[in-house]
C-alpha cells in the first residue's frame, strides 16, 4: 500500500489567512469596519508569550486591529475580570481571547464566563458551547474548526464515516466530536477510561488524537486508508539535550497504514491561529449586523 498523503496544515492555514485578509479588506471598503482582536496574557509563561506574539503578528498581517494586554503573574482575578469588562465595553474590540493557562489565583472558568459571548472568539463560553450542541450562531473553538477544515480538504464526503476522537477536553475533543456529528459522521468520543482503545481506533475512517501523550497511537491501531488528524503537541528530549515536537500518533508507523495524516509540527497547529482570525471576522460581522462569510 502507498504511503499516506501528508495533510499540509501550513499551506491550508495560509489559504485561510489569505481569505480572511480579503474579507477584512472588503469589510473596510464596503462597511468602514476593521475587525479588532484583543489578547490578554497574564504572567510570563514563555510558551504563552510566543503564542500571543504570533497571534498579534498574524492579526496585523490580515489587516485587522490587534491589541495585547499584559497583566503581571500575580494579578488578582478581580483585575483580570476588570480588564475583560473594559474590553467587553470597547466597540473597537470584536474578539477577546484570554490566553490559557492562567495563574493559580485566577479561575479560568470565571474569566471565560465573563467574556461577552459575542466576542468569545475562542468559543469557550458556555453560551457558545451550548449553541454548538443545540444549534444556533456559535463561535466555534479554533482548533476543532481547523481540524474540520483539514478533513474537508482531504475527504470528498464525511457523511456516514466512522469518526473516533480520542480525548474529550472542552477545547478540542468535545467540540470536534460535535462538529463531526454535524457533518453526519458516526462519532465515538474516546478517553482515558475507554476499554480496548486500540480496537475502537481501528474502526475509524477518521481518527483524531487529542490526548497529549507522545506517540500513543500506534500504526496497528489505524484502519488502512484512514484519515488521521494528530492534534497532540508533545515536547520530547533529543540526544543533543534539546527537544523536538511530536504528536500523539507514532508518525512513521502511521505513514505506512493511513490514507492521509497531519504532521506535527505543520499540521493542526497552524490552523488554530488562522481560525482565530476567521472567528474574529465572524464576530465583527455579527456585531454589525453584516452576514458573516460562510464558515467551514
Ligand atoms: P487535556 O489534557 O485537556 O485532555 C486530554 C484528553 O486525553 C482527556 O480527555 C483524557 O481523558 C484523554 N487521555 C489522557 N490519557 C489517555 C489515555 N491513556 N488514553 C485515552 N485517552 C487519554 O488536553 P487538550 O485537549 O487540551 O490537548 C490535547 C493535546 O492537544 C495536547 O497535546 C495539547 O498540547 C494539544 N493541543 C494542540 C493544539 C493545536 O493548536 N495544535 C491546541 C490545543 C491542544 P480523560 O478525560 O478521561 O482524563
Amino acid at each position: 500500500m502507498a504511503e499516506a498523503r501528508i495533510i499540509d496544515g501550513k499551506t491550508c492555514a495560509a489559504g485561510v489567512r489569505a481569505e480572511v485578509a480579503a474579507q477584512v479588506a472588503a469589510l473596510g471598503r464596503d462597511h468602514g469596519l476593521t475587525p479588532g482582536l484583543a489578547v490578554v496574557l497574564v504572567g510570563e509563561d514563555p510558551a504563552s508569550a510566543v503564542y500571543v506574539r504570533n497571534k498579534g503578528r498574524q492579526t496585523e498581517a490580515a489587516g485587522m486591529n490587534g491589541w495585547q494586554h499584559r497583566l503581571a503573574a500575580d494579578a488578582t482575578e478581580a483585575e483580570v475580570l476588570a480588564k475583560v469588562a473594559a474590553l467587553n465595553a470597547d466597540p473597537a474590540v470584536h474578539g477577546i481571547l484570554v490566553q490559557l493557562p492562567l495563574p493559580a489565583q485566577v479561575e479560568a472558568r470565571a474569566v471565560i464566563e465573563a467574556i461577552d459571548p459575542a466576542k468569545d472568539v475562542d468559543g469557550f463560553h458556555p453560551i457558545n458551547a451550548g449553541r454548538l450542541v443545540a444549534g444556533g450562531e456559535a463561535l466555534v473553538p479554533c482548533t476543532p474548526r481547523g481540524c474540520l477544515i483539514l478533513l474537508r480538504e482531504t475527504l470528498d464526503d464525511l457523511a456516514g464515516a466512522e469518526a473516533v476522537v480520542v480525548g474529550r477536553s472542552n477545547i478540542v475533543g468535545k467540540p470536534l466530536a460535535l462538529l463531526l456529528l454535524g457533518q453526519n459522521c458516526t462519532v465515538t468520543l474516546a478517553h482515558s477510561r475507554t476499554r480496548d482503545l486500540a480496537g475502537v481506533c481501528r474502526r475509524a475512517d477518521i481518527l483524531v488524537a487529542a490526548v497529549g501523550r507522545a506517540g500513543m497511537i500506534r500504526g496497528d491501531w489505524i484502519k488502512p486508508g484512514a484519515a488521521v488528524i494528530d492534534v497532540g503537541i508533545n515536547r520530547v528530549p533529543t540526544e543533543s539535550g534539546k527537544h523536538r515536537l511530536v504528536g500523539d500518533v507514532a508518525f512513521d508507523e502511521a505513514l505506512a497504514v493511513a490514507g492521509a495524516i497531519t504532521p506535527v509540527p505543520g499540521g493542526v497547529g497552524p490552523m488554530t491561529i488562522a481560525c482565530l482570525l476567521a472567528n474574529t471576522v465572524t464576530a465583527a460581522c455579527r456585531q454589525h449586523g453584516i452576514a458573516p462569510p460562510e464558515a467551514a
